[in-house]
């Protein structure tokens, strides 16, 4: 058997406030909004409080999802993290706001830089055939979690095969 707690609705679009999303809380009446919705009604929807509400980001909350999105994001790979928000939010907006968010907190950290300067290093790696290196690099990077190592080396294979660094070899087999 399932409990589904009910999230109170948001006193501007009446969606549900999920605990995940950015949402604004009012100062006044303290009515969840979406941070969005606040944005668009200019105050609160439920008592027009005149003073700005409090924000709460979504990347407050600590949960297991977020540290690995964090993670992700930490050792380069985009696309793991997007991946890990859309299982989050089945709403893409949503997923796509708590990536941006989670994202601008590792810019702000300076890990976009770190892990942009890593990943260079080892998409030229694989460009020059230095298979083992590359995936020594991943495994590295990724603290020795092979999983995460994989993913991440897949993903830099196929950013190094999208600006043509990888050179087919000759003699592939023909389907
Ligand atoms: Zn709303
Ligand atoms: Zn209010």
């Amino acid at each position: 058997m399932q409990i589904k707690a009910k999230h109170p609705p948001c006193p501007y679009c009446h969606g549900p406030v999920e605990p995940r999303a950015i949402k604004a809380a009012c100062d006044g009446c303290m009515a969840w909004h979406h941070k969005e919705c606040w944005d668009e009604h200019g105050t609160c929807a439920a008592c027009a409080f005149p003073e700005p509400p409090l924000v709460a980001p979504a990347f407050e909350i600590p949960s297991q999802e977020a540290r690995e999105i964090r993670e992700a994001l930490r050792l380069g790979n985009p696309l793991e993290a997007q991946e890990l928000c859309l299982e989050l939010h089945e709403d893409e907006r949503q997923a796509r706001r708590l990536y941006e968010a989670l994202l601008d907190e590792a810019r702000q950290m300076g890990q976009i830089e770190s892990a942009k300067a890593q990943n260079e290093r080892i998409v030229t790696l694989l460009a020059e055939g230095e298979i083992t290196a590359a995936q020594d690099q991943c495994l590295e990077a990724a603290g020795g979690d092979e999983v995460r190592a994989i993913e991440l080396y897949e993903y830099l294979l196929s950013r190094a095969d999208e600006l043509g660094l990888i050179e087919r070899a000759a003699g592939d087999e023909d389907l």
